[in-house]
């Protein structure tokens, strides 16, 4: 078990502080050491100094440095009866003391008294102390106890930072939307279950099956559900965490997993993120790392180990299947390769079905419409999304989440946080041209997604926003259609041409530009949609650094190079100018559209239509699919 530093500085902190203000209390005592004599009662400077005058004073204590004196007297007012009584000195009274001692009065001074200050130290000293010790205490508990069924539980031993459930308690029905996946892993379960069904015939039992998948997408939630179903223990670790500092580790790591898991087969063993552990060997810059290549063979040392019999399946999850070692996918080791993507449609509504189960939906709420607004999401991301509404209803005290809520937490899941909207002004009429231009840009052209809502509600980084609402399961985009995005894109920095002039033009079209940019640079060397040809110029992606190699880029001439930037500059040009055109032919509507966004802050897109149908001065679209 690590004990993290952060924690005991975290605990002891507060102990010293604590302890700090024993020891002031220790100290403020001493100063009052007398008082617990019978001496409660106080004598001013000036009646000790009559006292000793009169010769009443018999004997006189000294404290504190001599601050403070126990001064014994005859009290002339109760029958000359002997009195303690404790008096505040002068700091420097040398005459003082030489007077006390020529009247031969009895004159002692004792130290400060120490004993308080002692317990105060060893306060300071206790309370760490202590709480180390529970902290001691705490750590062998959790790393000692036998975990119970559904527990997860850590092994000591050797640093194997490895967890192990014996029940996972997740099944297949958990997880939704991606039936093709469970099907193939349907599979896996009966090869955990009933072996010999596979062995009686001689079939051999596949050891690996890797999940290739974004993250959130459920590939844990998946493992999990295979062993949930097949009713065997589950045994975790991330491929992050086998790369150690110090060589060697992550190897022994690996052996103490094996030798856990054959203890308990039969079992699954899954391992996130191996890209992390599995990379290609001697790539990346800087050359290998050493560690992580031990801690690769070894893996592949036990995978071989042990036959395929022996009741373990290891299950490795990966977003990067093309920075894996290629050793890594030969058959007997991650020779099954299932991929878990994005849910589609459907798969979006099975999986809000699944996380609005425990729930309070109002009955109006289609889970259908959550789904059409949101593509791309994963199934994190879907489970945040509800977990958002279900949070802002608590907040706006109601009884069950409405569509409302809903359209809050997308907005501000895909957006950040809203902002309070700007008082009206230059700048607010400036940012609603901006926006109603690439609202009027998208709808005009024929190929453009339509418009869910415009509004001047900042939210994030955005000072307003245009929403559209994309089309479903975009597997393949045309020519015209990635034309009409980079128009629409370039939409809300027209409108500021057009309306306020080339020299009054913003820094908001920052993030449009670099769209226009990526997509304009796609089509040229990926899609071949220009009129360099038909030519695959570059590979998606694949970051030298990550240790995808030295594919992407130089693959071409300088030459082309220069010919590539041309044709991507016309493009954006091009779309440039012809959504100066259709914003300067249609500068009614949009005035009228602008005026109206500055009092509502939102129109949505079926008011936003309707008006522009109003004006159907609506010219041919096809005249402004830009030609190249
Ligand atoms: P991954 O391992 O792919 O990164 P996880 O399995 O850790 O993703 O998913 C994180 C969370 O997202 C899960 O705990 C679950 O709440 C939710 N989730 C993801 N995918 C699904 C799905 N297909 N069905 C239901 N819930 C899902
Ligand atoms: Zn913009």
């Amino acid at each position: 078990m690590k004990l993290s530093w952060r924690v005991i500085l975290l605990w002891t902190l507060p102990a010293l502080v604590i302890g700090f203000f024993v020891w002031q209390g220790a100290f403020a005592g001493a100063g009052d050491a007398g008082g617990t004599n019978t001496a409660s009662t106080r004598m001013t400077y000036g009646r000790f100094l009559e006292y000793l005058d009169a010769n009443r004073v018999t004997k006189v204590d000294l404290y504190d440095g001599g601050r403070t004196a126990i001064v014994q007297a005859t009290d002339p007012e109760l029958d000359d009866r002997m009195q303690r009584l404790r008096v505040d000195l002068p700091i420097n009274s040398p005459e003082l003391i030489a007077k006390i001692r020529d009247s031969g009065i009895s004159l002692d001074s004792h130290p400060v008294r120490n004993d308080g200050a002692i317990w105060g130290i060893l306060g300071n000293l206790v309370f760490p102390v202590l709480l180390l010790g529970g902290l001691f205490f705490l750590f062998r508990r959790s790393g000692n106890a036998p975990g119970g069924p559904g527990q997860a539980m850590n092994f000591g031993k050797s640093k194997a930072r490895f967890a192990m459930e014996a029940k996972t308690g997740v099944m297949f029905d958990d997880v939704a939307g991606i039936e093709e996946a469970k099907e193939e892993l349907q599979e896996v379960v009966t090869f955990l279950k009933q072996p010999e069904k596979f062995t009686a015939v001689g079939a051999r039992i596949p050891k690996g099956v890797l999940l290739i998948g974004p993250p959130g997408t459920g590939k844990t939630m998946l493992a999990k559900a295979i062993a949930g179903e097949a009713g065997v223990p589950f045994f975790s670790i991330s491929g992050s965490e086998f790369v150690e500092m110090f060589v060697g580790v992550g190897a022994s790591r690996v052996r103490d997993l094996f030798k856990k898991a054959k203890e308990n087969a039969p079992c699954l063993i899954f391992i996130d993120e191996i890209d992390a552990v599995g990379r290609q060997r001697g790539a990346g810059i800087g050359g290998g790392n050493d560690e992580r290549e031990q801690t690769l063979n070894q893996l592949l040392t036990e995978m071989d180990g042990f036959e395929g019999n022996t009741g373990i399946i290891i299950i490795a999850a990966t977003n990067r299947p093309d920075v894996l070692d290629s050793a890594l996918l030969r058959p007997g080791r991650f020779d099954r390769q299932v991929t878990v993507d994005a849910p589609d449609l459907k798969g979006r509504i099975s999986i809000l079905d699944v996380h609005a189960r425990n729930k309070k939906l109002a009955t109006e709420i289609s889970l259908e419409s959550i789904a059409r607004r949101t593509p791309g999401f994963t199934g994190a991301d879907l489970a945040n999304l509800l977990n958002e509404a279900a949070i802002l209803t608590a907040r706006r005290r109601k009884e069950a989440i409405t569509m409302l809520e809903i359209n809050d937490a997308v907005d501000r899941v895909v957006a950040g946080m809203e902002g309070t909207p700007l008082v009206d002004s230059k700048s607010k009429r400036l940012i609603a041209y901006h926006e109603v231009g690439h609202a009027m840009v998208g709808t005009l052209l024929k190929d453009h997604d339509p418009v869910q809502k415009v509004t001047l509600i900042p939210r994030g980084q955005a000072q307003g926003l245009t929403w559209f609402t994309p089309d479903e399961e975009q597997g393949l985009v045309t020519k015209s259609a990635l034309k009409a995005r980079i128009t629409a894109a370039l939409g809300g920095r027209a409108a500021e041409e057009v309306v306020f002039g080339d020299s009054e033009v913003t820094t908001g079209a920052g993030g449009d530009l670099q769209q226009v940019a990526g997509m304009a640079r796609q089509m040229v060397t990926r899609f071949g949609m220009s009129s360099l040809g038909l030519l695959s110029l570059e590979s998606q992606g694949g970051e030298v650094f990550l240790g995808g190699g030295f594919t992407s880029r130089s693959e071409y001439s300088e030459v082309v190079a220069a010919k590539i930037d041309e044709q991507v500059r016309q493009i954006a040009e091009q779309c440039h100018q012809d959504a100066i055109a259709i914003l300067k032919q249609n500068r009614e509507v949009v005035d009228r559209l602008v005026d109206l966004l500055i009092e509502k802050e939102t129109i949505d897109g079926e008011e936003f239509r309707q008006i522009v149908a109003e004006y159907t001065v609506v010219p041919e679209k096809e005249q402004f699919i830009p030609q190249l």
